[in-house]
């Protein structure tokens, strides 16, 4: 597979240490409020690389942190604890906060299709080990306590900016936000491994150091998790672009002065889902969640498709009109697997591989989704039977995660549902639901009575009207 790594900026042969076997790194949610749709493009194009490995025959062990310690606005010492903010928000503790956020994230993640790592580690599991780790980088020589707080030293490495699809001068411009007003700092593009000295002195969660009561800094944390469950080599580290600086360029710094080695080759990067005014933030305008799209009457299914038909290496723009698109695209997808269904005869395995090939091509080209479902649609224009094209489309679907198969079977059987009800008896249930609408109880009373005469009975259920023959 060709898959491009950030570190080269070019496509490389995705090769891996261990023959057949993929340790893949997932940086996870800040768990103080629930995560936009724009974190979750990230994880879709994570899972579909990752269900993508497991396709081609590699075992994939897939890690992911969550990160439930203080969380700085920023990454400099200056800023609120987030989780602090959110817990006085909701007048509830930390930890609680952490929980409540932790399962939105995994339900919305199930919504989603997103398949949940093999191991999920909350940050406030592995104190001991990011204390370890701050007391390893103190005895090597590349930490330095000041004002209370431990620090890496950038200065001992060869090389910081490892990254370099960014002009340096754009990053210390970055760094230069961070560091504002912190004079312990030798380098400027030094970061805190370890507080005791914060600008808010309300930070909740706290733990004993041999530098005083204080807590990890933000990326030791990713560092220590990965090492603690893939050892000392990494394969596949991935995470969203604006990881890129600072956090997966100090992870690089930490982990390889920890190991004395190069940790890992390679770095996938999602890109941005935009806005059409800019970047989606949790602070900037309607905070889109899959539970808006919901409300809005939108299928979780269409926003994933809607991910799937643009490269993840490309920015994204997301309006309602984009969305609206998509959902009737994935619609009209449903419909036309829908008289497939019926052939029960076996398919056929040459050419179900046949339909499969450009396929592969594609997700084998850069995880490249958008053209990977225009081969999903050339499998309806193909000369083959419907058995064998199902068969090809259950295939590619174990990447896309889009509920094919099913949903063209659920949309099957309401239909059929649907059909044994007379049309007369749902004209009448169209009616009441009017008169129900217009307040007109006495009208809908008649109505059901003349329903029941035709002997059919309606019931109101959470999920709308049941008709059922008496
Ligand atoms: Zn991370």
């Amino acid at each position: 597979m060709l898959l491009y790594n950030s570190l080269s900026r070019t496509k490389e042969t995705f090769r891996t240490a261990e023959l057949g076997k993929v340790k893949m790194y997932t940086c996870g949610p800040t768990v103080y409020h629930f995560a936009h749709i724009g974190n979750l493009r990230t994880y879709i194009m994570e899972d579909v690389l990752e269900k993508h490995l497991s396709a081609s025959g590699y075992d994939v062990l897939r890690i992911m942190n969550i990160t439930d310690v203080g969380h700085l606005t920023s990454d400099g010492d200056t800023g609120d604890d987030k989780m602090l903010k959110g817990a006085k928000r909701e007048h509830k503790t930390v930890m609680e906060i952490a929980k409540f956020y932790t399962d939105a994230f995994f339900a919305d993640c199930a919504k989603l299709n997103i398949k949940t790592p093999e191991i999920v580690q909350p940050a406030t599991g592995c104190i001991d080990d990011f204390i370890q780790a701050v007391s390893k980088l103190l005895e090597k020589g590349y930490a330095y306590e000041a004002g209370g707080n431990v620090y890496f030293d950038t200065s001992k490495l060869d090389q910081y900016y490892r990254f370099h699809d960014f002009k340096e001068e754009d990053l210390e411009v970055g760094v230069r936000e961070g560091v504002e007003g912190d004079s312990n700092k030798r380098n400027k593009a030094d970061f805190v491994l370890w507080f005791t000295k914060s600008k808010f002195d309300d930070q909740e969660l706290k733990w004993e150091s041999p530098w005083g009561l204080g807590y990890p800094g933000w990326h030791i944390e990713c560092s220590c998790i990965s090492m603690k469950y893939a050892g000392e080599y990494l394969d596949l580290h991935c995470g969203g672009i604006d990881n890129v600086f600072p956090h997966h360029t100090n992870e690089i710094a930490q982990s390889e002065a920890l190991l004395g080695h190069a940790w890992c080759p390679h770095w996938f990067h999602v890109l941005h889902l935009n806005t059409s005014s800019g970047k989606m933030s949790k602070s900037k305008g309607e905070f889109l969640t899959v539970s808006l799209l919901e409300e809005k009457g939108y299928d979780p299914m269409a926003y994933r498709f809607f991910c799937l038909q643009s490269h993840y290496r490309k920015s994204l723009v997301f309006t309602w009109e984009n969305l609206d698109n998509a959902q009737s695209a994935y619609k009209k997808m449903i419909a036309k697997i829908r008289p497939l269904l019926a052939d029960q005869s076996a398919p056929d395995a040459a050419q179900k591989d046949a339909l499969l090939a450009p396929f592969r091509e594609a997700m084998d080209n850069d995880l490249n989704t958008a053209l990977a479902i225009t081969a999903l649609y050339d499998v309806f224009k193909a000369d083959a039977s419907a058995a064998t094209k199902c068969a090809a489309i259950a295939e590619m679907d174990k990447e896309l995660s889009l509920n094919l198969l099913e949903a063209a079977k659920a949309a099957d059987s309401e239909q059929s549902a649907e059909q044994e009800i007379p049309a007369e008896i749902l004209e009448l249930v169209e009616q009441r639901k009017e008169a129900r609408k217009a307040k007109d109880f006495a009208k809908a009373d008649a109505l059901r009575d003349q329903i029941a005469a035709l002997g059919w009975e309606i019931r109101e259920t959470r999920a709308g009207t049941e008709i059922t023959k008496k």
